[in-house]
């Protein structure tokens, strides 16, 4: 089997070989990917150093074709990324193919955001001296991610990067490199000179903290959990650099009497439980008010009665299997943990075995819970969801709220004033007005509050704010 290996200083790299394997069916290897070390670390991220100079003022004609295309090769190969996707994530082709796209999109969007960026040119306060604001790019940016979204968050994370005039270190999940080492591959042969972007794939301990090590890198943008989140945070701190942080959620979905049933429930089951659950915008807290909780509960266990569980790859299969062994030891610990703190499992929650060995587990209902229970505080990070019931609006945003996380809030009515209310009082970087609590635009600010997130948003325009650096000058006319 070929060993993909990682690329330094525009070169690729050998290493030891690890096998990518298929969370649907344990025996088939999605392929070998070498396993870098934190000398290979180190040498990225000198190479990245070398390279900034010249790429920082390189034309954004230059920039923008690349970037162009690069994501036209991702739209030209959309089935076969969003395959490998699929086959080493585990999320349902159509998930893989959709997120695919998006990756597209992003780099698409990013290509016409290197002949966009403009700047300011103001008057003084003082007599005959000109003021112009404008964007640099920071230096070198180590990018940092998770196994959930392994092609749509390194294209958010490496589009911006590089339109903006960044070097970069690049370290992907280990569960996933299979994306990574594609979108890498693409934009390497899209003419990205040697050192721009250098690619890191290991573990987190060694590859990821010998970047939050070194004082060469001058910015982390990391996406993941709550715990590595907080050490990027506190390295970053010691280096004085910019650092941008997008963690956990613990979203709440609320159901108001007045709602549209199917609306809600259809909105629910996709919140919850697609992509395994394993989205940080999944909801795993629905908030029902007690008019309409009865006929909710039952429609929710009709409706997940119907979800077809299996094979990522399989035609109809509409939840993929849990990522990995471990994870699905997490989630099947928070079902037991929802047991023992007297919520009821009223729907699913069995491992489950299908033609394949994998990691199945059928989505699991709770009903009875509270909002003080472990289930309903901390991410589980898989398809487990708890329903609490509520008296009214007012109790239902309280609920809402009372979480440490912030990243997304949704809500389910058809009354015009408690949507508005909703939107300016939920405490969440995104709000969802009968549409699920995940599923969001490439081209719009993406990122949370409170213990979800820190630093600038991320997408849209608004990534230039973590990918620039603003500098004022004044001239004497
Ligand atoms: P994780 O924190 O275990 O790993 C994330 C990345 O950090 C991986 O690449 C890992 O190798 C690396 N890492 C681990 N230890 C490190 C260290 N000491 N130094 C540097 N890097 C290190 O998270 P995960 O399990 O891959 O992802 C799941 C988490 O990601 C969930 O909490 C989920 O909510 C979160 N997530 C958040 C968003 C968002 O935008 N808010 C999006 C997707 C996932």
């Amino acid at each position: 089997m070929t060993l993909h290996q990682n690329l330094i200083a525009g070169e690729w790299v050998g290493g030891d070989g690890v096998a990518n394997i298929n969370p649907s069916n344990t025996n088939d290897v999605v392929g070998e990917y070498a396993r870098a070390t934190a000398d290979d670390a180190k040498a990225g991220i000198a190479a990245a150093k070398a390279a900034f100079p010249a790429w920082s003022r390189s034309g954004i004609l230059e920039r923008h074709a690349i970037l162009k295309k690069t994501a036209d090769e991702i739209m030209a190969r959309k089935d076969e990324l969003g395959r490998l996707l699929s086959r080493e994530e585990g999320k349902t082709l159509a998930e893989g193919i959709g997120e695919t796209v998006r990756a597209g999109q992003i780099f698409e969007f990013f290509a016409g955001e290197c002949l966009r960026l403009a700047g300011e040119v103001i008057p003084s306060v003082r007599p005959n001296i000109g003021v112009e604001i404008t964007r640099e790019p920071v230096g070198v940016v180590g990018i940092i991610t998770p196994w959930n979204f392994p092609i749509a968050i390194p294209a958010w994370k490496i589009a911006p990067a590089l339109a903006y005039g960044n070097t970069v270190v690049f370290k992907p999940a280990e569960l996933v490199p299979g994306c990574s080492w594609a979108i890498v591959d693409i934009l390497h042969r899209a003419g990205l000179p040697k050192g721009v972007l250098n690619l890191v794939m290991g573990k987190g301990s060694v590859v990821g903290q010998a970047m939050l090590d070194s004082p060469d890198v001058q910015a982390i943008t990391f996406t993941g959990s709550v715990g590595t989140g907080k050490r990027v945070a506190m390295a970053s701190v010691e280096h004085n650099r910019k650092f941008q942080l997008e963690m956990g959620g613990k979203n709440p979905f609320v159901v108001l009497d007045d709602a549209d049933l199917s609306v809600a429930v259809e909105a629910a089951v996709n919140s919850a439980f697609f992509s395994t659950g394993q989205r940080c915008t999944a909801s795993s807290r629905i908030i029902v008010t007690e008019g309409i909780h009865d006929k909710f509960v039952a429609a929710m266990g009709e409706r997940m009665q119907g979800l077809v569980v299996d094979d990522a790859l399989k035609p109809g299969t509409q939840i993929g299997p849990v990522v990995d062994q471990s994870q699905l030891n997490q989630d099947t610990d928070y079902i037991a943990i929802g047991k023992q703190e007297g919520a009821k499992l009223a729907f699913g929650g069995e491992l489950i075995t299908r033609d394949t060995p994998g990691f199945y587990l059928q989505p699991a209902l709770f009903t009875e819970a509270h909002n003080q229970m472990r289930i309903a505080r901390e991410e589980v990070f898989g398809p487990v969801a708890a329903v609490i019931r509520v008296k009214d609006y007012e109790e239902a945003l309280a609920v809402a709220n009372d979480t440490p996380f912030g990243l997304s809030s949704g809500i389910a009515t058809t009354s015009l004033k408690h949507a508005t209310h909703f939107k300016r009082n939920a405490e969440a970087g995104m709000v969802m007005v009968n549409l699920p609590t995940a599923g969001v635009d490439f081209h719009v600010p993406f990122g949370g509050r409170k213990g979800s997130s820190y630093g600038p948003r991320e997408q849209g325009k608004y990534a230039a704010e973590f990918y620039t650096t603003v500098k004022t000058a004044y001239t004497l006319a």
